[in-house]
């Protein structure tokens, strides 16, 4: 930046991007670099003279999450994100993303494009706590070359083409839910009896109440990752997460949550409900000793909700492969690999043909 931009911007009422990085405490003591949150070690590095410097003061302790109280979120949620952000829109994909001010996004995380652009929303609830990203670009590098060597039928141009500088590191919005929830309900219950050769069921009414704590009911803050998703969300140690500090997202974007706090808790609902009835069955089927269970009519009453609101790490790449876009993540904390191969039309021949050509000599043998 020259000396007359900066002036420029001063005259606005602008600070610029070096006084933002010294507001953001990510400044280097040693040589007054620019700092990152570096998985390797855990700790914030220097880009410039890679100084290391502790995330917790001393005599500071490590805290997990606290539960937030979900009824008065709307009023008293914490919005403060401890740090200046910004959030940019892709035009392309619509996500929008977070960062620290003082950084410079250029392109869209989540599918390359150059079209993005800087939008005034709210940044929302800020995160409770977060799950800090323990695998850096070199390792997530690693997991997924190996794992992309294992898919069978892929493009040879896709496995040569990964390059550690092309993992983007991303935190993705998730809450969790805690409750006590109160369960009445009624239901059938059927006992087989062999009666003839044949099975019969007698069927008895039933009714009683059930009570469960649930623990940590977690729902996705974002609606993008349907198909990528769900199987890398379920390998999240969602327990090892640290209360949030700005210094753990230094140097990565967040993706702002897209479901909100009330939609993510009729979300939740649905899927405690599952897990209720599953557990009700089993009561009622323990209890009656019973065989079946039929016509299950549950009310279930939800008290002391509580939520958090976590960011979970994950490496991001993309591919541009004859102009079809493929999306893989690596999972920031554990490593394990999630997404669609891109199919190679030769590859499937072949073994079509080769499949073809065992089935004909079977066929050969069979028939002499
Ligand atoms: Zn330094
Ligand atoms: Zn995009």
């Amino acid at each position: 930046m020259t000396e007359q931009e900066t002036a420029e911007m001063r005259r606005h009422g602008e600070s610029t991007i070096e006084e933002k990085k010294k507001d953001s405490g990510r400044k280097c003591p040693r040589c007054r670099g620019f700092m990152e949150f570096d998985p390797k070690e855990g700790k914030l590095r220097c880009l410039s003279c890679d100084y290391l410097e502790a995330v917790l003061a001393r005599n500071e302790e490590e805290t997990n999450a606290a539960e937030q109280d979900f009824i008065y979120a709307e009023r008293i949620g914490n919005q403060d994100w401890g740090v200046e952000k910004k959030t940019v829109r892709c035009e392309k994909c619509g996500i929008e993303m977070i960062y620290d001010a003082a950084d410079a996004l250029e392109e869209c995380l989540y599918c390359g494009s150059n079209q993005i652009t800087e939008v005034q929303t709210e940044l929302g609830l800020a995160p409770g706590g977060v799950c800090v990203f323990e695998l850096d670009a070199k390792q997530a590098a690693e997991r997924f070359e190996t794992w992309i060597r294992k898919q069978r039928f892929c493009r040879k141009e896709l496995k040569k083409a990964v390059r550690t500088k092309d993992f983007k590191g991303i935190y993705i919005p998730c809450w969790t839910f805690d409750t006590h929830t109160d369960t009445t309900y009624d239901a059938y219950y059927g006992i087989n009896y062999p009666r003839k050769g044949v099975t019969v069921t007698e069927w008895g009414g039933c009714n009683g109440t059930y009570r469960e704590f649930i623990d940590d009911q977690i729902v996705v803050g974002s609606t993008r990752h349907e198909q990528d998703m769900p199987n890398i969300i379920r390998s999240f140690r969602t327990e090892d997460n640290k209360t949030y500090r700005q210094e753990y997202l230094a140097g990565f974007a967040v993706e702002r949550y897209s479901v909100e706090l009330k939609d993510a808790w009729e979300k939740a609902k649905e899927l405690i409900s599952h897990r209720l009835q599953r557990h009700v069955r089993d009561k009622i089927l323990a209890e009656c000793h019973a065989d079946e269970v039929k016509d299950l009519k549950m009310t279930t009453t939800y008290t002391r909700i509580q939520y958090k609101l976590l960011l979970l790490p994950v490496w991001v790449i993309c591919f541009d492969v004859k102009g079809k876009l493929y999306r893989y993540i690596v999972n920031g904390q554990n490593g394990s690999v999630s997404g669609k191969s891109p199919i190679s039309a030769a590859k499937v021949a072949l073994t079509v043909a080769g499949v073809l050509a065992v089935l004909g000599i079977l066929w050969l043998i069979l028939n002499m």
